[in-house]
């Protein structure tokens, strides 16, 4: 290794056979191993028989830590970034000690591999153009469907990470918010032996999850299809009656300025589909 430099590893998110030669190389060559969890990563590097020093850096105790790891860096060692499984900083700690020391001018340098959002993207069927990876949603269950209901309007693909103990809340809440008819896909347990992709509308998926308990276990990775794209030149049921309402009361220009307010559809549309109305 050249350059001193802060190295972000991805490892495996259950299959070793995924660690990338570069990333056991990069790990058996820096100085010190900044880890999510050392007794965790512990048997990782036993695995690949890496013997580098490794040092716990959490939520909890990065801002102390980097210190410690500038400290190196400033000496022209390297250090290597890793976390309990996938990519760091992806759901998981290392974003400040990332942003600090590149603060401080050292080199941060990715070593890619695993991702469970990309993985699961990977092969799922859902559209992939355009994606926004939400993370975990709340744990709260009122909050978590106000979190959903916020999102339903989203046209790109929605992932979040969720837990097997939320799993089925969550999904709920996700028919609720949604729509019983939104087609999802969850994936679960990735690159390992009970690898599964429940596939259909959110309903179906649910009452898969709720009828077998096996569903319930391990990781899971929740993909929602986007919402329709408004289109502009056609109304939706709900716009089409909500003009109807506004037009037994109300003049063609009031009622589609009100009914713009309403349902966000540009007033030019509906000033248009009301006087057709009359
Ligand atoms: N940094 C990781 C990554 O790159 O994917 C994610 C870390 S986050 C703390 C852990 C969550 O990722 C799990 O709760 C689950 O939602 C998802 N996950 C991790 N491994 C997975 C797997 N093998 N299959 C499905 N989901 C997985």
């Amino acid at each position: 290794m050249s350059e001193s430099a802060l190295y972000v590893v991805a490892t495996p998110i259950g299959n070793l056979d995924d660690m990338t030669p570069r990333a056991i190389r990069t790990l058996e060559s820096v100085a010190l191993i900044a880890a999510e969890d050392t007794r965790h990563s512990g048997r990782l590097l036993s695995h690949f028989n890496i013997k580098t020093q490794m040092i716990a850096v959490h939520d909890h105790n990065e801002r102390q830590q980097q210190q410690k790891i500038i400290a190196i860096l400033e000496k022209g060692e390297s250090v290597a970034l890793i976390s309990d499984a996938g990519t760091p900083l992806i759901s998981d700690p290392g974003f400040v000690l990332v942003r600090e020391v590149r603060a401080a001018g050292h080199r941060v340098v990715p070593v890619p591999g695993c991702c469970a959002m990309v993985a699961a993207l990977s092969a799922a069927g859902i559209p992939s153009d355009r994606f926004a990876f939400e993370g975990f949603p709340p744990a709260k269950s009122q909050q978590r469907l106000n979190y959903y209901s916020a999102l339903a309007g989203e046209t790109r693909t929605l992932m979040f990470y969720e837990s097997p103990h939320r799993i089925e809340d969550s999904l709920s809440a996700v028919v609720d918010a949604f729509g019983a008819d939104r087609p999802i896909v969850l994936a679960r347990e990735l690159t390992k032996t009970f690898e599964t992709y429940l596939s259909g509308t959110a309903a179906e998926v649910l009452l898969q999850v709720q009828s077998d308990p096996n569903q319930r276990k391990g990781e899971f990775v929740m993909m929602v299809q986007g919402a329709p794209a408004k289109d502009d030149s056609a109304l939706d049921q709900q716009a089409s009656d909500t003009l109807d309402i506004l037009l037994e009361e109300l003049s063609v220009k009031q009622a589609s300025a009100l009914a713009a307010k309403i349902t966000g559809i540009k007033k030019k549309v509906l000033y248009q589909a009301a006087l057709e109305r009359k």
